[in-house]
């Protein structure tokens, strides 16, 4: 046989591969982690609709767990949780086909979409449970499904699979049923990922990109060996009263002889994710960090939100709740496309109590140009057992809405005050979904008109606000000239604008299809009504400006410009036979015209041709 040649990367590659590689790991516990959070999720709500699943005293958790190989290198990472499980037939389905995972998304928008759109795709979609083989050569789950009527003893299974193979197995487990209910990952690692053997290694990776991943506790298996003290028999004499006499005495013994110690085995699980969860503790104490890797790890966004506002309040009907909502940083791509009502599942999270209900608001789904936002909303006071019909009888779901809604147009109003740089990002994505909703939005239209921003001969961005406060003198209508399509360059330079323009005066360039919708819609702002200046019947305001204002205006320019005019008269003396400030023009800067009693130009041009 030839043999096997050993070759190194050249630099570049390695590096890719490099950053390739860690940031998939990175993918691979979150992937884990997600799953058993939807396991657990899953088992809750299974449980709180039908009342003979239970849960019991054992609780609701995911477990991580080390264990180095005894006879040399490389090791296991065992990642387990209580949740709802799988039977035999589900462990096939569900790891053995790419139907329902997310990691079919990913293949399909891999093979689809143009390179641009692949940059961030291993971030943006979820690898799925097949990150694991990012990390391991082989992976089981064992998984058993819990105590039902239907099924009162249940047995567990294992599905087992290699990172080079194209086949998986499932069989009983030979161990019986160890689990009780739930499931566990046992990932054996690739000899270059032994890095994660180290409990340090974990708790980072969790606590960067997991800790959010769950509302669930997230244990850790940690061992330690603790050098103590032996106790002696004096010191176990001693009475709480003279307790500290005794511990001088102690220190005063440590001098003269070594205290004796012994080596103990410390064995705890520690607790990687915070709690209580963010929304439930004070905005106060919450950083901009957390909020983001709480967005990211909730939301599966791979990039940060643009904007967000925590909040608490009572519905109206007496019940409370917290809430989060979220700008992301870009629109989806489907948003123009979709009609009615956003379709996507996991934009807003209802909870009860931290307890996951719904993403399904039915009717009360935001409205169209909202429906972009994400939000995770948890109700104090509603029954655990709420379904969604009940909801909707209690108006729960529709003064929340409402709600949002208003919160959402706090946050960005506060935004535009307060944050003008960031606010210009949020026109830039949904500036358009904005005017969307001044159209379609009744009750909200004059907050949201207030928050659109349109181009005009002046500034690049201007709001209907700012517009009427920088009116000229006497002027009474907002003028706006409107051609969908054409480039606000091209709307400037038409001869409708240029009049205005050279007079001082602001026009709206409406260029996007609801800009005239939407002026037309609302017809008046702050009293001013919105005037299309290609159309006739154009007032500028000025006309009406007081004469005596006018002359004094006059005047002033006359005298500021004197200089100028002496200067011209003198070196044209030969050629003009005045030099005069004049408001005919628009913008160019001089003319010569001829004299009211004298030749046009052309008969002077005619004159002079003849006389030659
Ligand atoms: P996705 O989570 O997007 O559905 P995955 O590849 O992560 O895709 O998981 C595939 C399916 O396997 C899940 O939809 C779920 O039905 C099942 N599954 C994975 N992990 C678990 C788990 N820990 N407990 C129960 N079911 C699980
Ligand atoms: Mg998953």
């Amino acid at each position: 046989a030839v043999p096997k040649e050993k070759h190194d990367y050249q630099s570049d590659v390695a590096r890719l591969r490099k950053i390739v590689i860690n940031r998939l790991e990175d993918v691979f516990i979150r992937e884990l982690i997600s799953n058993a959070n939807d396991a657990l999720e899953k088992l809750r709500l299974t449980a709180l609709k039908d009342s003979s699943y239970h849960y019991g005293a054992d609780g609701l958790n995911i477990t991580i767990k080390a264990v180095k190989n005894s006879d040399g290198p490389g090791g296991k990472l065992i990642i387990a949780d209580t949740g709802i499980g799988m039977s035999p037939e589900e462990l096939t389905t569900n790891l053995g086909t790419l139907a329902k995972s997310g990691t079919s998304d990913f293949l399909a928008r891999a093979e689809s979409s143009d390179a641009t759109g692949q940059g961030n795709l291993i971030g943006a979609f979820g690898l799925g449970f097949y990150s694991s083989f990012l990390v391991a050569d082989r992976v089981y789950v064992a998984s058993v499904p819990p105590k039902s009527p239907k099924d009162p003893n249940p047995t567990q299974y294992v599905f087992s699979s290699s990172a080079d193979d194209s086949s998986f197995e499932t069989y009983p487990d030979p161990r019986g049923n160890t689990l009780g209910r739930g499931t566990e990952i046992t990932l054996v690692l690739k000899e270059d990922a032994a890095d994660y053997l180290d409990p340090k290694n974990i708790m980072d990776l969790v606590s960067k990109h997991s800790s959010f991943s769950s509302t669930f506790p997230i244990y850790l298996f940690t061992e330690r060996d603790e050098e103590v003290p032996v106790e002696d028999e004096e010191n176990e004499e001693v009475t709480s009263e003279d307790a500290d006499e005794a511990v001088v005495e102690e220190v005063e013994e440590k001098e003269d002889k070594p205290v004796k110690t012994k080596t103990v085995h410390v064995e705890e699980w520690l607790q990687l994710n915070p709690e209580p969860p963010i929304w439930m503790r004070d905005p106060k104490d919450v950083t901009d960090d957390e909020y983001e890797r709480f967005y990211q790890a909730t939301f599966k966004d791979y990039e940060e939100p643009l904007a967000w506002h925590h909040f608490a309040g009572d519905s109206g009907s007496g019940v409370s709740f917290r809430a989060i909502i979220y700008v992301p940083s870009r629109l989806d791509e489907s948003f123009w496309q979709n009609q009615g009502l956003s379709t996507s599942t996991v934009d807003v999270r209802l909870m009860v109590k931290r307890v996951f209900i719904t993403s399904d608001l039915g009717e009360d789904s935001l409205p169209k140009w909202a429906s972009w936002v994400k939000a995770i909303i948890d109700a104090e006071d509603l029954p655990l057992n709420v379904s969604r019909e009940t909801l909707q009888s209690t108006k729960f779901l529709k003064q929340i809405r409402s709600i949002i809604l208003r919160h959402i147009i706090q946050m960005l109003t506060k935004l535009a005050e307060e944050d003008p740089e960031k606010f210009n990002k949020v026109q830039e994505v949904y500036g358009t979904a904005l005017k969307l909703g001044a159209v379609e939005d009744k009750k909200n239209q004059q907050k949201l008109a207030a928050l659109t921003r349109f181009a005009s001969n002046k500034r690049e961005r201007v709001a209907l606000d700012e517009y009427v406060e920088g009116k000229r003198k006497g002027q009474k209508q907002i003028f706006y000239l409107a051609d969908v399509g054409k480039s606000v360059k091209a709307l400037g330079d038409s001869v409708f604008v240029e009049k205005l323009t050279a007079r001082g005066y602001e026009v709206l360039l409406l260029n996007e299809p609801l800009d005239e919708i939407l002026v037309q819609n609302m017809r008046r702002w702050k009293g001013m009504a919105f005037q299309d200046v290609a159309k006739a019947g154009l007032e500028f305001g000025d006309e009406e400006t007081d004469p005596e204002d006018e002359k004094k205006e006059q005047e002033a320019q006359k005298e500021r410009f004197q200089p100028l005019i002496d200067y011209l008269k003198e070196q044209a003396k030969d050629l003009v036979r005045d030099v005069v400030i004049s408001n005919r023009l628009v913008t160019s800067p001089c003319a010569i015209v001829a004299d009211k009693f004298g030749y046009t130009a052309n008969v002077q041009k005619m004159m002079s041709a003849s006389n030659s």
